[in-house]
């Protein structure tokens, strides 16, 4: 079965994937969006949108419905093992998103899912998998399965965004370059039985990184550096690491959500080819550590949209457009890829000396902590790159 061709197909209606098809119909185009899910995974991953994110959907004009969903972190308490050494406040940061907001990463793509269908309902086509595609001279052909049926449908440009294990990368054999970091770390979301209130804690204990971080539910999530990967990991196991290290009791505390994680660097050698595109985790693989890699991936879908309209405009120009946006983002990538290093750097058992402490305490305090906070916040990677 084959349907009248679109401007736009997106394989992968991730928070990347979906986001990019609202912003591409916000500026006239058709688009639909392939994914194989029949809803979002409820699996916890993402909890932090940075400020230039909120700058985009204010723009996109849906800003205020995560921020009515959401829980605002005000800023970060360090600690050197059980040592309180400063605060980083994001007041700092410019106006009026003076703070990270934490949100279940469900809870986000289900946003942005409701938002695109009030675009357009037929645009997220879900429960459809894309199975293969060829990449012609001035269109894209898809074939993608639904309901027990292969289906095709044409569109003048593909774009990736369908994660770190991306078809779409694979079958156009563009080298995904990196490899995965030693460091492990399993995750639990409990009720929230401290008095950080609205600011997270990040413990630079010598086991090992311990964070936390407010969830709106009254709810907290703590992430714990473990020494291998434990694959499922029991709420009392990360309970009683958090005891021993830095002495808080979570005994008794409801707990939600339990997971574990390694993590990873890649970066997609070419983020296009022809008439195809790439963004989000489909292009690059970050360490969550710092909690970056969904925000990068918002990024590139809006330096995308902006290609993509420039090129339907001026087809001639497609070629050298594919390319700017391949080079500026990977180059973007690898910055907020060193940043993600650094900080999970930090939380090592090597990193644990007194020369250590004591440059962490400046970067604690003014004037540096103002400059940690607009790093951590994301700031000064360059939004428009044309
Ligand atoms: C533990 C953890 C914590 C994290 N915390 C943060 C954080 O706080 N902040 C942050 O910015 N980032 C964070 N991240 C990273 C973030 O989760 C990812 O960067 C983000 O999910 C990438 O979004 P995406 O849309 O590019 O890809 P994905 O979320 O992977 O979505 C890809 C979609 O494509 C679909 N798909 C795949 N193949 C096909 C196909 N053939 N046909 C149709 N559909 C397909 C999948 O079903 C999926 O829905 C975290 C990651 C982890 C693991």
């Amino acid at each position: 079965m084959s349907s009248s061709p679109v401007d736009i197909i997106i394989a992968g209606g991730g928070p990347v994937g979906l986001y990019l098809a609202g912003r591409l119909i916000q500026r006239g185009f058709t688009c639909r969006v392939l994914e194989k899910r029949n809803e979002p995974d409820r699996h916890s991953k993402s909890l932090g949108i940075h400020p230039v994110s909120l700058e985009l959907f204010d723009e996109a004009g849906f800003a205020e419905q995560f921020l009515e969903e959401g829980l605002k972190i005000k800023g970060g308490i360090a600690f050197w093992n059980r040592e309180k050494i400063g605060t980083i406040r994001f007041d700092d940061c410019p106006p009026p998103y003076r703070y990270i907001l934490a949100l279940p990463q469900w809870k986000t793509e289900t946003i942005l899912e409701n938002r695109l269908r009030s675009l357009d309902e037929h645009a997220l086509i879900r429960e459809a998998e894309l199975l293969d595609f060829t990449n012609g001279d001035d269109s894209v052909t898809v074939t993608f399965s639904k309901d027990g049926k292969q289906h095709s449908l044409t569109s003048s440009i593909l774009v990736g965004c369908d994660g770190k294990n991306s078809f779409v990368r694979n079958h156009l054999n563009i080298p995904f370059d990196g490899s995965p970091y030693p460091d492990c770390y399993i995750m639990g979301d409990f009720s929230d039985n401290t008095s950080f209130e609205t600011n997270a804690a990040v413990y630079l204990h010598r086991d090992g990184l311990i964070e936390s971080f407010p969830l709106p539910g009254k709810l907290r999530r703590w992430v714990v550096k473990t020494e291998t990967y434990i694959e499922k990991p029991g709420s009392g196991q990360l309970a009683a690491l958090v005891e021993q290290r830095i002495g808080h009791s979570l005994s008794g505390i409801k707990n939600v959500m339990m997971s574990s994680f390694g993590v990873q660097h890649f970066l997609a050698r070419s983020f296009h080819s022809d008439n195809v595109l790439l963004a989000g985790d489909a292009a690059h693989v970050l360490s969550p550590i710092g909690g970056q890699g969904m925000n990068l991936g918002w990024l590139d879908a809006e330096a995308c949209a902006e290609t993509i309209g420039r090129a339907i405009k001026s087809p001639e120009d497609q070629p050298k457009l594919f390319q700017k946006y391949s080079g500026e983002r990977r180059k973007i990538a690898r910055q907020v890829a060193k940043r993600a290093e650094i900080n999970m750097w930090l939380g090592r058992r090597e990193t644990s000396g007194p020369l250590m402490k004591k440059v962490v305490k400046l970067m604690v305090k003014k004037p540096f902590s103002s400059l940690f906070a607009r790093i951590f916040t994301m700031r000064g990677l360059g939004r428009w790159w044309i």
